[in-house]
């Protein structure tokens, strides 16, 4: 039985045995007055507490519940008990909530809740980022009133969600894949993610292939029919020889771009560039200088001038290549008697490397796409003189694991600087030079051109 009950019955019991106590003392008057009192008292009592109750439960505060340690004791105190569990399971509850909504928040990709008839019910900031929206203001509207691409609103009004819809977004290049992921009743959730990095780089793989396909293609189908040619027609030892010359022109073609594509290949998964191996300048560019004479076979002044007082920290084997393929352009791409200058100064932030030329030049417009694979202003200017279009692009990967950067400038007809720029922290103070050596940069540069 309920204790309250049963407290209010002993409490009876007891008003009624004392107050049969009172009526064989006193008489039955005297006892039916003292157990109607016990009887108004026990009522005054229960009603002030049901008062107390209604007041608690009406109020605005349920935090002090109403305190009786008599009939009512244990009913408040059950209610006090519930009141307190319930605040604590809404704070769980609410701090549940805070924590899932920070976690969505700082998801990477895009969530949107929707109702049952798509509208707003809540979002992320990469969904607000990625569809231009503004959840403090949005929510409660219909999504495709906001997000109105005609290929969004078809698909959210298709019900079939089993595919992804790729969604080009109006402004800027930026290319989303988006779901929706029907939960609940009948919500939905829209989750977007941001792939135009990820379609960049297929398009560029695409590009590559395709590329280096085409690339390799040309030399292999002149070099099959020149093999036909031998083999089907009778040819004398002399044109015999032509042909066979001129199938290793192809056949060295082939070996040049393989050779190339594996040099930035490994660039591209080398693990990063020494910072604690010296490159001694001055010695990699007397080397460079006596390579460019070689491919310039006299036809132009070669003139080196080392005025840096630094060497390089990093890889020698790339930065000879870079240096190199610079060098071998600028033999390349200028006429008979121009000149080439290797020149290796102090900058203001650290050093750089310039080739300059008086040669062809390069229109301004195809400055910035040189460095990409297989780019060439002039195809088969770039053929004849043996190039693969892939110099640049070593260049550039080689620059960039030294933290070096690449400066263009060129004048149509005139000439081109090719300019490397080593930030400080990629320098060292030059090795001394051995005592045979001319010690400051003029001397050397006079040197250099006496040569
Ligand atoms: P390639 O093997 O064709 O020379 P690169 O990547 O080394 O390939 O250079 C890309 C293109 O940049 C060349 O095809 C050429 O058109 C242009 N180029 C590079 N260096 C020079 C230069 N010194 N003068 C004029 N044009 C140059």
């Amino acid at each position: 039985m309920e204790p309250l009950v049963l407290r209010t019955l002993l409490v009876l019991l007891t008003a009624a045995t004392a107050s049969l106590a009172v009526s064989a003392l006193l008489g039955a008057g005297s006892g039916w007055a003292v157990f109607s009192c016990v009887v108004v008292v026990l009522l005054a009592h229960h009603l002030r507490q049901l008062r107390a109750l209604r007041a608690w439960l009406q109020g605005a505060d349920r935090g002090a519940v109403p305190e009786d340690d008599g009939l009512w004791g244990d009913v408040f105190e059950a209610l006090y008990r519930r009141e307190r569990d319930a605040a604590q399971r809404e704070q769980e509850l609410a701090l549940t909530l805070t924590r899932f909504r920070e976690t969505v928040q700082a998801f990477p990709d895009g969530v949107v809740v929707l109702d049952a008839v798509n509208q707003i019910v809540w979002g992320n900031v990469a969904a607000e980022r990625h569809f231009d929206l503004d959840f403090s203001t949005d929510a409660g509207h219909p999504i495709a009133n906001l997000v109105r691409q005609p290929d969004f609103v078809s698909y959210l009004a298709s019900g079939d969600y089993a595919r992804r819809l790729r969604l080009r977004l109006p402004r800027g290049e930026t290319t989303l894949s988006v779901t929706l992921i029907p939960f609940g009743e009948s919500q939905k959730l829209l989750h977007s993610r941001d792939v135009t990095q990820a379609e960049r780089v297929e398009a560029v793989r695409r590009d590559f292939v395709a590329n280096v396909s085409h690339e390799l293609r040309t030399p292999l189908t002149v070099l099959v029919g020149f093999l036909e040619t031998v083999r089907e027609l009778k040819l004398d030892p002399s044109q015999r020889r032509d042909y066979l010359n001129l199938m290793e022109t192809q056949a060295l073609r082939m070996r040049r771009i393989v050779e190339d594509l594996l040099t930035l290949s490994a660039l591209e998964s080398a693990p990063p560039a020494p910072t604690d191996e010296r490159i001694v300048i001055s010695r990699l560019l007397e080397r460079m200088r006596a390579e460019t004479d070689v491919l310039s076979a006299g036809r132009h002044q070669v003139v080196l001038e080392v005025r840096g007082p630094f060497d390089l920290l990093g890889a020698e084997s790339e930065i000879a290549s870079a240096f190199s393929n610079l060098a071998s352009n600028a033999v390349r791409y200028t006429p008979k008697g121009g000149e080439v200058r290797l020149i290796w100064e102090a900058t203001a932030q650290g050093a750089a490397f310039t080739v300059a030329d008086t040669g062809i030049g390069i229109q301004p417009e195809h400055i910035p796409r040189l460095t990409e694979r297989f780019y060439r202003v002039d195809r088969s200017r770039s053929r004849e003189t043996g190039g693969t279009g892939l110099g640049l692009a070593i260049v550039k990967h080689a620059l960039t694991r030294h933290d070096a950067t690449l400066e263009i400038e060129s004048t149509p007809g005139a000439g081109s600087r090719f300019i490397a720029r080593f930030p400080a922290q990629r320098l060292v103070p030059a090795a001394p030079m051995p005592a045979t050596a001319v010690a400051d940069g003029d001397s050397q540069l006079m040197r250099n051109e006496a040569a």
